[in-house]
């Protein structure tokens, strides 16, 4: 087929950090049913970029499972550990558009100051328990030149979100999403003082250079498109379109996390389970 740039190039990004459950089963079944609908393609991202939680088996773990249940995605699949280049490139595109800043403020001190009363009432608003809106006092003022940027990155850098500005997009399965900048999120991590590029940098930074159309993946991640949109934007591309999957809950009306071993792919297909049956029921 010629390549065409309208292309659908869809991808699945699990991250190597444990078992595939059932609802990452979902989500990769829907990413490739949207993908086989638009006569596009898929690929396949290992997010590897977590040092601490990685594990090879994992890797392998989770193409095996992957492949069991009757996904097939273009080879090769892309490593983020092997991207590293990529994402300092993009770091310094924004440290030279002025727009991160370094961050010494501990998590703790930022939990602090968000729990404390703001004036306007909204601190904290919509933002997710483990990532507090970074109060804007702790925001440096524009005026002086940014400090230059080491190599190895040896601080936290933030990026600055344009306060107030509302951002909206279409989500193709909850319709339209919109978030407020500073007051529903706040200015968030785009590298870690351990030199790791944050989930956020790394996955828009893919979007936009694998050539990405649409991002198919779990609703706790809507959050998380507001600020890939724009990290897109600082980094001059356009966004791809986005669907957000209802996550699978247990049977107390939990989200399904890696610690549901019971629910995993590899304990099912133990249980005698077929790709079939678990297809079924989704
Ligand atoms: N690796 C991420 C996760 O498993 C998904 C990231 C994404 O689809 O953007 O939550």
């Amino acid at each position: 087929m010629p390549f065409s740039l309208h292309a659908y190039r869809g991808r699945l990004a699990p991250s190597p950090t444990g078992l595939l459950h059932l609802g990452h089963a979902r989500t990769f079944w829907i990413a490739a049913q949207r993908a086989r609908a638009a006569g596009g393609t898929l690929l396949l991202r290992n997010d590897d970029l977590d040092a601490v939680r990685f594990r090879l088996d994992f890797v392998d773990a989770m193409i095996e499972d992957m492949r069991w249940l009757g996904l097939g995605w273009e080879e090769p699949m892309f490593s983020q550990s092997q991207r590293r280049p990529l994402y300092r490139a993009a770091l310094e595109m924004l440290h030279a558009s002025g727009l991160i800043f370094p961050c010494h403020r501990s998590r703790r001190d930022v939990l602090e100051a968000a729990s404390a009363p703001h004036e306007s009432g909204s601190a904290g608003l919509g933002e997710a328990q483990d990532e507090p809106v970074y109060p804007l006092s702790f925001r440096p003022s524009a005026g002086p030149p940014l400090p230059p940027l080491d190599d190895p990155v040896t601080c936290n850098w933030r990026f600055r979100v344009p306060t107030g500005e509302t951002i909206n997009f279409t989500d193709g399965h909850h319709g339209s999403q919109q978030a407020v900048a500073g007051r529903d999120f706040g200015d968030f991590l785009v590298w870690r003082k351990d030199n790791t590029p944050s989930y956020q940098l790394a996955c828009a930074v893919d979007d936009a250079a694998l050539g990405i159309t649409e991002v198919v993946r779990g609703d706790d991640l809507i959050k998380s498109t507001f600020r890939q949109i724009l990290l897109l934007r600082a980094l001059g591309t356009e966004p791809p379109a986005y669907y957000h999957c209802p996550l699978m809950l247990d049977e107390h009306g939990t989200r399904l996390a890696k610690r549901h071993d019971a629910l995993s792919l590899r304990a099912l297909r133990e249980q005698g389970k077929t790709p079939k049956e678990i297809i079924a029921e989704f």
